[in-house]
């Protein structure tokens, strides 16, 4: 299968299952994960019509955006050490793993020497997994509430890797808990916010993340093959 083939069958995949949800597919964003991917892998994405490209490590992320010109929009989806935010500041549309209060301070320091607006998602570790980022579920209100005074930031919502499950139907429950925090979030019209955006599924779990109210899914290794 080439890459084309493959976005093809994603955006069907994503069609269907939210046909069957209720959900309206053009209000789902779609970010190809291309870490260990090559331009030209990601130049045959962009043919396949896709726009949004998430890195999760800044050198990888900086060196590809060379390649490329304007029209792509940069997702920084891995942990961000505060030394590397000015790398990355002006060049990315959304860093979806803010997990400290001191990495917010820092993404708002650099934004305000550029006097230019960040948008933002809190990383959240639904399952609490030692190995994983993000701060626990039941943070994420007094934590969104902290960031939210910083004016150069856009809080736009929340973010999650879910454990892997062979079974994906396992962690919906954790999926379930991300959308009810997602919409308790957006009840509380924090200053400096836009909650529009649920960052959550990935090639294993995706359609159950759509299906428990997702609105940006990232996706690699169903696009691009296994990573070695
Ligand atoms: C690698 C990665 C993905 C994509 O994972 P696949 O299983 O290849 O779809 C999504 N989100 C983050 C944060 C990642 O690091």
């Amino acid at each position: 299968m080439s890459i084309k083939d493959n976005v093809g069958s994603l955006i069907q995949e994503v069609k269907r299952v939210c046909d069957h949800c209720n959900r309206d597919s053009s209000d789902i964003s779609i970010v190809a994960v291309t870490k260990t991917v090559g331009i030209t892998g990601m130049k045959e994405a962009i043919e396949s019509g896709l726009t949004d490209f998430g890195e999760n490590r800044v050198q990888e992320l900086l060196e590809k955006i060379e390649q490329f010109d304007e029209s792509v929009n940069w997702h920084m989806i891995g942990h961000l050490q505060r030394n590397k935010v000015k790398y990355i500041i002006d060049k990315v549309s959304l860093i979806h793993s803010v997990d400290s209060v001191r990495l917010a301070e820092e993404i708002q320091r650099q934004s305000l020497k550029l006097l230019k607006t960040t948008d933002v998602l809190i990383e959240v570790n639904v399952g609490s997994e030692d190995t994983k980022f993000g701060i626990k579920p039941d943070e994420i209100l007094d934590f969104a509430g902290v960031i939210s005074k910083y004016g150069n930031l856009r809080l736009r919502g929340l973010m999650t890797v879910a454990p892997y499950d062979e079974e994906p139907e396992n962690i919906r429950p954790l999926m379930k808990l991300m959308h009810q925090k997602f919409n308790e979030l957006k009840s509380l019209n924090l200053e400096n916010s836009l909650i529009d955006t649920l960052s959550m599924g990935m090639s294993n779990d995706f359609k159950i993340a759509l299906e428990e109210g997702a609105t940006m899914i990232r996706v690699g290794s169903m696009i691009f093959g296994e990573r070695s």
